[in-house]
């Protein structure tokens, strides 16, 4: 299917290292240059081939130039492709009511990156407590999981315990307190009066793929519902289908308070971000208190519109469920041979590697070689997120490379 290879050649290596020429080095990519993309696959430079499992941290939920997701944007393109909020737009409204309703909720708030619907997730709860919930002013506290990814501001980067994403970059701004993800006694401890609002990934993507114990969605709920506290799901990662349902609260039937949505709302195309709730929340957001210029713009509500309508018909979210079924049965079989633990929810899966055979990282590199692209995460896992477009027989020869490369 792929040329087997181990090194990269003459052309790889010059594109490689005119990147790292002037590109600041606040990533490490695997050394593959990617020229194309189509569905599952892209191809590389020189024209090899792989399946990419990661689909860019499943913001590409619909795999690579989707034709309908693609034709939204070129239609667009051909039209209208900003305006800035200073006016109104003839595609921000479909795109807000379709997803609401995608949503079960009223609102919308457009952003652009995840990082930003955190950022606002966090200015309508401090905004709540202090309008509605009656909170004194600047004693707002939101309560966070450890283990946590939502980004990398300086407030989001200030309450992550990552040392590698915060270490250097405070003095961080204070109001957070961090639990252990998945302990719902921890959680109702942590929450007081001036609790505003409990922030959590309902799986955690970044971690690892770490999905916590069965009814702590629905404890978390619970507690926000008798404390008055807004339930935020970061759904950046988990949502829009990735997990076999349209969000991953869906898996305990909870909904909470604020959706943030990201990643594949863009449809892999551009960047478009969301802060999904209701009136009675969303509303505390007066004119002029928060904004972005690109944010509802009519070229990402074109796209994002074709995302939601793909969603409502719920095609993706059943292939996610039957082929991560798949997935975690092929998968299951790795364990023992070089796989020490596998996490698999629908169509996303967190694979620890056994130190024995190597790191993550050496894992990602020698699937590189045998055209299968993954990404290791926190030295041990590696992570697979395939397009949720992907075939059986796709994920059984991607699963059979892994077979060989664990076999040394
Ligand atoms: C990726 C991610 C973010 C940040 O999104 P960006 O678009 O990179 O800013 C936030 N939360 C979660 C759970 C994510 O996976």
């Amino acid at each position: 299917m792929t040329d087997i290879r181990t090194e990269p050649d003459t052309a790889t290596a010059e594109l490689i290292d005119a990147e790292a020429a002037h590109v600041a080095h606040n990533y490490h990519p695997l050394p593959v240059v990617v020229a194309r993309g189509e569905g599952s696959w892209v191809s590389d430079v020189e024209g090899r081939r792989y399946l990419d499992l990661l689909s860019a941290y499943s913001a590409l939920n619909f795999g690579h130039r989707h034709p309908a997701l693609v034709a939204a944007a070129t239609e667009q393109l051909g039209r209208l492709t900003l305006t800035s909020r200073a006016f109104h737009n003839d595609v921000l409204g479909s795109f807000a009511t379709a997803l609401a309703e995608l949503a079960g909720k009223d609102m919308v708030l457009p952003m652009n990156t995840g990082a930003e619907a955190v950022e606002t997730g966090i200015k309508v709860a401090r905004a709540w407590a202090y309008r509605v919930k009656g909170v004194p002013t600047d004693a707002a506290n939101i309560v966070v999981a450890a283990g946590n990814f939502h980004g990398r501001t300086t407030t989001i980067v200030g309450f992550s315990d990552d040392p590698q994403a915060r270490d250097g970059f405070g003095p961080f701004a204070p109001g957070f307190r961090t639990v252990p993800y998945g302990d719902a006694a921890a959680l109702a401890a942590a929450i007081d009066e001036h609790t505003a609002a409990v922030l959590i990934e309902p799986i955690q993507g970044e971690a690892g793929v770490v999905i916590p114990p069965d009814g702590y969605l629905r404890a978390v709920r619970e507690l926000c519902t008798e404390q008055r506290v807004l339930f935020i799901a970061d759904e950046i990662q988990s949502g829009l289908g990735r997990v076999g349902t349209t969000f991953a609260c869906d898996r305990e039937g909870v909904v909470p308070d604020l959706y943030l949505l990201g990643k594949a709302l863009g449809g892999g195309i551009l960047p478009l971000s969301a802060v999904v709730g209701d009136r009675d929340v969303l509303g505390v957001i007066h004119p002029g208190e928060h904004g972005s210029t690109f944010g509802g713009n009519p070229l990402a509500a074109a796209v994002g519109r074709v995302v939601v309508d793909m969603l409502a018909s719920g095609e993706f979210q059943s292939r996610a469920t039957a082929l991560g079924d798949h997935l975690r049965d092929r998968l299951e079989g790795l364990l023992g041979s070089g796989v020490t633990a596998v996490r698999v929810a629908g169509l996303w899966a967190g694979v620890d590697i056994d130190p024995e055979i190597g790191t993550g990282r050496e894992v990602a590199e020698r699937l590189l070689g045998r055209g299968v692209l993954v990404k290791d995460t926190h030295g041990q896992t590696i992570r697979m997120a395939p397009p949720l477009v992907i075939r059986a027989t796709e994920i059984d020869w991607a699963v059979e490379q892994l077979k060989v490369v664990l076999a040394g």
